[in-house]
């Protein structure tokens, strides 16, 4: 480890604080990392909480402040280009008729391209070989095989062993995960059913023992990208619920006087100025019918009246930001993923905005070359019932399972629908520099493996549904991402009325 870096590191770790290997990473790529330290060490001074841990997120959030100011006051989005192209949206390409048959073209589909992705990226399972494969070459004294495969079930024993289905075009094999190694015990906790990954094993009379499993994941960036975007924001919001009593209209009129520049102390009124994106991962409206009882949380009972309502509010972005918007499960729309466009006959007052693009889930789009995914995330669900260590107001890190899966709804038959395309629309198979989702009315953020992983939370407050499934939202926020550097830039809270300091002047505007 050169001197400078290492120096570095003991700057940090001198005041009690860990660092990610991430960190560590960033900084073994500077030449300044000591200066980069001592300026990181400056800043936490400064800061009332102290974190424990100083990821390569943070550092740039401490250290690139004073930087930004200065670009602040020079960028204004309206004289930038829209750069924005579509890559992906399910609208153009479903069909699906719900056949037996099309389900068993619609896995096979999955499964060829996840075996396909993790070829391509992953070294360690080129070696892989199909189940068929795997007693001929066990006889041969082979050793241990790896095969890539759907898991078909799982089951735990009395004897804290675990017991995985496993099926590929070939065949189909019993696999056994016992106790001896802890990693991988604990890797097995984790696998779902339907997932395509690589178990690596001996075989032991008809059953492979397994010794590793291997996920698609998402591969380690090299180096960071920097790309060419304008220092621009899109900004990331979802969940409106536009049409239920729980809608937050003050919170969400306080966010609009903001991004037309009229709320804020200068410094925040800047960060409008820059905003050249808005991305609405679903539910824009609360919808009819979609839980027991809704009716009585509803304020507008008619699905049209709030599409029309949702339309009023969005009219208001000013017209030189333009507006992505995806379905989510409460939105007029094909229940089951991939999902097209909200339905044009409910949702007319939306389509008729100049600036809004409206499209399906799931959606891959480029701003300026930096690419998005952009799902509502109802699989987030399945995922929270069936993975430990994972939890709702944690909702970016339910959103790591989804990427090391590469898919956005691995689990059939819970309550996210899937219908069965020809071909697995639902897998990952681009790598999005920005993951952003919703559906779990709780907000988080992190940077995995180099993805900008966004739950940008809602606009409702706890209705009596959550209140009864124990869920407490975290609404109001934000989360702005700046184009040029891929990162998020700022997070901002409008759910608050006083207490937050960027509205230093709200009191003197509402
Ligand atoms: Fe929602
Ligand atoms: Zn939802």
């Amino acid at each position: 480890m050169a001197s400078e870096l290492r120096r570095a590191i003991a700057k940090i770790l001198s005041i009690g604080l860990q660092i990610s290997p991430d960190a560590v990473d960033v900084l073994a790529r500077r030449k300044d990392a000591l200066e980069i330290a001592c300026k990181v060490v400056e800043r936490l001074k400064e800061l009332d909480e102290k974190p424990i841990v100083l990821t390569a997120d943070l550092m740039f959030k401490l250290i690139q402040v004073e930087e930004a100011k200065q670009e602040e006051e020079e960028i204004d989005a309206e004289k930038i280009p829209v750069d924005e192209e579509v890559i992906f949206d399910p609208t153009q390409v479903i069909r699906s008729e719900g056949s037996a048959e099309s389900f068993v073209s619609y896995f096979v589909s999955r499964y060829n391209k996840l075996k396909r992705i993790m070829l391509r990226e992953r070294f360690d399972v080129r070696n892989a070989i199909t189940i068929s494969q795997i007693r001929k070459w066990s006889h041969r004294g082979k050793g241990t095989v790896k095969v890539i495969c759907m898991v078909t079930g799982k089951r735990k024993t009395a004897e804290r062993k675990i017991i995985l289905e496993l099926e590929d075009p070939t065949g189909s094999i019993v696999a056994v995960v016992n106790d001896r190694d802890p990693n991988v015990l604990s890797r097995a906790e984790k696998v779902i059913r339907d997932e395509v990954l690589c178990v690596e094993g001996q075989l032991v009379g008809d059953i492979l023992l397994v010794s590793d499993i291997i996920q698609p994941e998402v591969p380690i960036p090299s180096v960071r990208e920097k790309g060419s975007a304008p220092p621009v924001f899109a900004a990331l919001i979802s969940d409106l619920h536009v049409g239920s009593k729980y809608f937050m209209r003050s919170a969400f009129n306080r966010f609009l006087l903001w991004i037309n520049g009229k709320l804020g102390v200068e410094r925040y009124r800047s960060l409008a100025r820059r905003v050249k994106y808005l991305i609405i991962a679903g539910d824009v409206v609360d919808g009819i019918g979609i839980y027991p009882e809704q009716e009585k949380e509803l304020l507008v009972k008619d699905i049209k009246k709030q599409y029309r309502m949702a339309a009023e509010y969005l009219a208001q972005i000013p017209t030189h930001i333009r507006v992505i918007i995806i379905p989510g499960n409460h939105d007029a729309t094909r229940q089951a993923l991939p999902s097209p466009s909200i339905f044009r006959d409910c949702a007319e007052p939306i389509y008729r905005l100049p600036n809004v693009r409206v499209i399906g889930d799931p959606a891959y789009v480029k701003l300026h070359g930096v690419l998005f995914l952009i799902t509502h995330g109802r699989s987030l669900d399945d995922v929270l019932a069936t993975t430990p260590g994972v939890r709702y107001d944690k909702p970016a890190e339910v959103m790591v399972e989804l990427l090391k899966r590469r898919h956005v709804a691995p689990i059939y038959g819970g309550r996210t629908q899937i219908a069965p395309e020809k071909e697995d629309y639902l897998v990952i198979d681009k790598i999005p520099d920005v993951f952003h989702a919703g559906h779990l009315h709780t907000f988080g953020y992190m940077n995995y493996r180099g993805v900008v992983i966004v739950n940008s939370g809602a606009w409702q407050e706890q209705t009596d549904y959550m209140k009864s499934m124990g869920i407490k939202p975290d609404p109001g926020k934000v989360t702005l991402v700046d184009l040029s550097n891929k990162r998020v830039h700022a997070i901002l809270d409008f759910a608050k009325e006083k207490s937050v300091e960027m509205f230093s002047s709200l009191s003197a505007i509402i």
